[in-house]
């Protein structure tokens, strides 16, 4: 298992080095200021060997700077950021008559003006769940081992997937980057599709996790059971092996998908990452965030019995460090890229619930979770079941009215097709694609053939996967 290394320059760094660069030209200022009024005595430039000295040194530390300003610019364009690049670049004084920092303004300029528009009818959306760190837990012949199967993917999977699609051309757009907000002549908001411009021959996909809270329910099966921050401000994984022992470092995609983009920063457009689908009724990101778990509950018969033995064996549990805890790593993944979206709290099916179920539902993902991670424009529906037939919203479904007044406006099913994308009258929806088990199998067989634009099954398929055929 590889631990996770610090590689590369992220968001949170780089802005840790503009702000740096910030303070060192802010020092430098001061310093020629000084240097020139102490200067003005002494006679002419360059006579007093001191004085020649501290120019010399000046120099230095200005040609130094500006290595440094090229490498974030550079930094910027290398995620398709030209805008970002040519503004950095124009924060050095006097950049028009330094043929450096212009020679980056025109390859700035002309690599943007050399990019397509892409087409929003073709991005392609992927998703997974959590990954499976041993197979041989994972995998076992009984009908958890088959769900296993099914749903998952294996580390070994994602990562040659990721590597591969990356080959390919793909860039991962974020699924906020799709859209933007404009106001018309009569004031009101409306949502319109975004232009995202990249060089020939890349192509879009768009990336989410359904989810991430490890639930009771993945114990002993080889998942790793939450996310946490470390010592550089990273987000890892404590994965707990078969003999008991605890291991921290890249065993699901978060650390895995942020270790990939530092090492090649041209996999994400701007530096997203993926989307993340949560439910609440097991808390989120492995931590047990969700108000029924209280030890008022401990006798509660209408309380899930994995919860209630869940706090017995966690005597020191309280729900405000688990928040606290669970809030850490959301502001940390959200300083890098990702962002979360509702899952329904109960992973209910949404065309089969009824609206008050769907309320309820709602309002408790409102109050566990959105304090936590923020407030989401974006519904992935759980189960992929959706509100209504492909296409334009009946309007007057009530179940599509309460969604949208309570502000959501992105909607996301199953769908596998190889891309659907559709531009409502103020909202998006999207059709995406399993990348697992059931569908690696079917792709394998022959029986199914929707994968071979992404990746040749053959290559990425896991080898310590059981035969499917095999369970029961
Ligand atoms: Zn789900």
């Amino acid at each position: 298992m590889t631990d996770f290394n610090n590689t590369g320059m992220s968001k949170k760094h780089l802005h840790q080095f503009i702000g740096i660069g910030v303070a060192v030209v802010a020092l430098l200022i001061v310093v020629i200021i000084v240097m020139a009024i102490s200067s003005k005595p002494t006679g002419g430039p360059g006579k007093n060997p001191t004085e020649s000295e501290s120019e010399a040194s000046t120099e230095a530390l200005l040609a130094e700077k500006k290595t440094q300003l090229i490498k974030e610019a550079d930094y910027l364009a290398t995620t398709y950021d030209y805008d970002g690049a040519i503004a950095l670049i124009k924060t050095w004084e006097g950049y028009a008559e330094d043929t450096d920092l212009s020679a980056k303004l025109a390859e700035y300029e002309t690599t943007k003006a050399s990019c397509k528009r892409v087409d929003m009818s073709t991005v392609t959306h992927i998703f997974y769940h959590s990954l499976v760190v041993d197979p041989e837990r994972a995998f076992v012949l009984t009908n958890s081992g088959r769900g296993n199967y099914e749903w998952m993917t294996t580390i070994d999977e994602f990562n040659k997937i990721t590597l591969e699609m990356y080959n390919r051309g793909f860039v991962i757009v974020g699924i906020h980057d799709l859209y933007r907000y404009e106001t018309d002549e009569n004031g009101n908001k409306k949502m319109v599709e975004n232009d995202i411009y990249l060089p020939e021959g890349k192509k879009v996909v768009v990336l989410s996790f359904d989810d991430l809270s490890y639930y009771h329910s993945y114990d002993n099966f080889g998942y790793a059971s939450k996310l946490l921050v470390d010592e550089n401000g990273d987000v890892i994984n404590e994965y707990i092996d078969a003999e008991g022992n605890k291991h921290y470092g890249a065993y699901d995609y978060v650390p895995l998908l942020d270790q990939f983009i530092e090492e090649h920063p041209d996999a994400s457009y701007h530096g997203a990452k993926g989307t993340v689908a949560l439910t609440g009724y097991n808390g989120i990101l492995g931590y047990r965030t969700d108000e029924t778990y209280s030890f008022d509950n401990l006798d509660n018969p209408a309380i899930d019995k994995n919860k209630r033995d869940w706090l017995k064996a966690h005597p020191e549990f309280t729900l405000e460090a688990e928040r606290a805890a669970a809030k850490e790593v959301a502001d940390a993944m959200k300083a890098n890229g990702w962002t979360f979206a509702s899952h329904t709290w109960g992973h209910l099916r949404v065309g089969d619930k009824s609206l008050s179920t769907l309320k309820t539902d709602n309002e408790k993902w409102q109050k566990n979770i959105a304090p936590i991670v923020g407030e989401t424009n974006v519904i992935i529906f759980a189960h992929g079941q959706d509100l209504g037939n492909w296409g334009k919203y009946d309007l007057n479904n009530e179940k599509v009215q309460y969604f949208m007044s309570e502000g959501f406006d992105v909607f996301c099913n199953v769908d596998s097709n190889e891309y659907r994308t559709y531009f409502g009258e103020n909202y998006l929806r999207q059709g995406r694609r399993n990348l697992d088990g059931i569908r690696f199998w079917y792709n394998l067989t022959g029986e199914q053939d929707n994968l071979s634009d992404l990746f040749d099954v053959k290559e990425i398929y896991d080898s310590t996967r059981p035969d499917y055929t095999e369970f029961p």
